[in-house]
């Protein structure tokens, strides 16, 4: 090798999770680690979603509590970061675009689109979807209750991660904390200090000592 050649530093590996995260669980969590691990990212954004399209018939937490939590559940995750991009960019929230910007903004970074098994089947519903692929490389992350779909796998290419993530929902804790259950171990102990404090999800706030 020639004495001044240098070697070209490897393109960043960048996971993009998003969703509603309302609240984020435990499930969120396992499926960024695993995806992290497996696919050997530099690092996995969490993007929470503004006005997610798919789920504007139901009442959603504001973006800005959502986002609290998520920046709770990563705090100390080595390479797991809460995304705000959505939030900032405003208005329904499209993961193409979103897709598209972190791409104009790290030039030469590979991203890794990162889904459930239960959303790869409805991907192809989703805004501009022939573009998603272009962008980044779809990666599934089996769910309890979803077995991956081979059909969809092979349309999109997609790269399975295999992980055992709890069986645990937002829609089955939100009911849970309503009922006035405690939320523990489905969701991390951060996320579910910060729920009580804000009195999220009809949990009576606590009161704050002075
Ligand atoms: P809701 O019950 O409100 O529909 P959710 O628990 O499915 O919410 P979302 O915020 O909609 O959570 O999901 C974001 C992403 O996380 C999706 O790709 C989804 O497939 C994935 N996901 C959610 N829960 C799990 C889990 N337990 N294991 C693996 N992936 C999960």
């Amino acid at each position: 090798m020639h004495p001044h050649t240098t070697v070209a530093p490897e393109p960043a590996r960048v996971g993009v999770f998003g969703g509603t995260f309302d609240p984020i669980h435990c499930g969120h969590l396992a499926a960024a680690l695993a995806a992290r691990d497996a696919l050997h990212l530099d690092e996995v954004l969490l993007v929470v979603a503004n006005d997610p399209w798919k789920k504007s018939l139901r009442e959603i937490a504001p973006a800005a509590d959502r986002l609290a939590l998520v920046e709770a559940a990563v705090e100390g995750e080595y390479r797991l970061v809460a995304c705000d991009a959505e939030i900032v960019r405003g208005g329904t929230s499209y993961t193409v675009d979103t897709l598209d910007q972190l791409s104009r903004s790290m030039p030469g970074a590979r991203l890794f689109l990162i889904v459930g098994t239960d959303i790869l089947n409805e991907m192809e519903s989703w805004e501009r979807s022939e573009r998603l692929s272009e962008l980044a490389k779809v990666a599934v992350i089996t769910r309890a209750g979803s077995p991956p779909p081979a059909g969809a796998i092979a349309r999109w290419g997609a790269e399975v991660v295999w992980a055992e993530t709890p069986d645990v929902s937002s829609t089955a804790i939100r009911e849970k904390l309503r009922s006035g259950a405690a939320a523990e171990g489905l969701v991390p102990p951060p996320v579910s200090a910060l729920i009580a404090s804000r009195g999220l999800y009809g949990v009576h706030p606590k009161l704050m000592r002075r």
